[in-house]
């Protein structure tokens, strides 16, 4: 079977048992996600679901901890292409876990868990369009799936804000950003996206998994403004918190 063939009907199997996995999840009784007690019908037991490491006050536009929850000084001093990030959790255990079982074991019945999460810290925030942040035809291969795009379908499923399926890319397979230090991710996503889209006069949201930097996402957002967007705001499940510098 040619490759292609191979990996047509890989995701066309992968839909259908998505779907059937998702029926199934919904009708039993579910073990936790986390300690294996029972959960009802969430992934998680009310009390791993409380004990969530959840962001305190933030910064509105980059999402990291300020104690007044005021524009951090960074962005004042740099304001991002972005203009609002909202961050459900921050990424550290037990979230870190549950994000690597979603991103690299296929695990997607997590991503009802994570675009829940959002929905919940998005507090009435409502964009014209919804898009996922791409990943590189290469990566998605791999993968089988974008984790992002999956926690998207189910957010425009919910709010009924249409989700942008096509016309924005990530064109260059580059080292994976976990790969690198902190310091060398914005050179390496520089010019990596491409938007094929007319975006005039639109406020979009671009959904993630976990925002690390946010150098990917400012690259991405310079993207959707050069193409008319408006307003470019990050929706992501979990917010990565910079490393200690003492
Ligand atoms: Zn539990
Ligand atoms: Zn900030």
């Amino acid at each position: 079977m040619s490759n292609f063939l191979g990996s047509a009907l890989d995701s066309a199997l992968g839909r259908f048992r998505r779907g059937a996995i998702d029926a199934a999840r919904r009708a039993l009784p579910q073990r936790c996600e986390l300690c294996a007690g029972t959960s009802g019908s969430e992934l998680l037991c009310p009390g791993c679901a409380r004990a969530l490491p959840r962001l305190g006050p933030a910064c509105p536009t980059c999402a990291l901890p300020i104690p007044d929850g005021a524009v951090c000084g960074r962005c004042l001093a740099q304001p991002p292409p972005f203009d609002a990030t909202i961050a459900a959790f921050a990424y550290a255990f037990p979230v870190d876990r549950l994000m690597y079982a979603f991103k690299y074991h296929g695990r997607v019945a997590l991503a009802e868990w994570g675009a829940q999460a959002i929905l919940t810290a998005r507090a009435g925030a409502r964009p014209d369009r919804l898009v996922a942040l791409p990943l590189s035809r290469e990566r998605q291969r791999e993968r089988g799936y974008n984790q992002a795009y999956e926690i998207a379908r189910i957010l425009a499923r919910e709010l009924r804000i249409p989700l942008v399926r096509g016309g924005v890319h990530r064109d260059r397979a580059a080292p994976p950003q976990a790969a690198l230090p902190w310091t060398e991710r914005a050179k390496n996503v520089r010019g990596a996206f491409a938007c094929e889209l007319d975006l005039k006069g639109l406020s979009v949201a671009v959904v993630d998994d976990v925002m690390t930097t946010g150098a990917s996402l400012a690259e991405f957002a310079r993207t959707l403004k050069r193409a008319g967007a408006t307003r470019v705001e990050n929706w992501v499940v979990a917010r990565t918190l910079p490393p200690r510098s003492d």
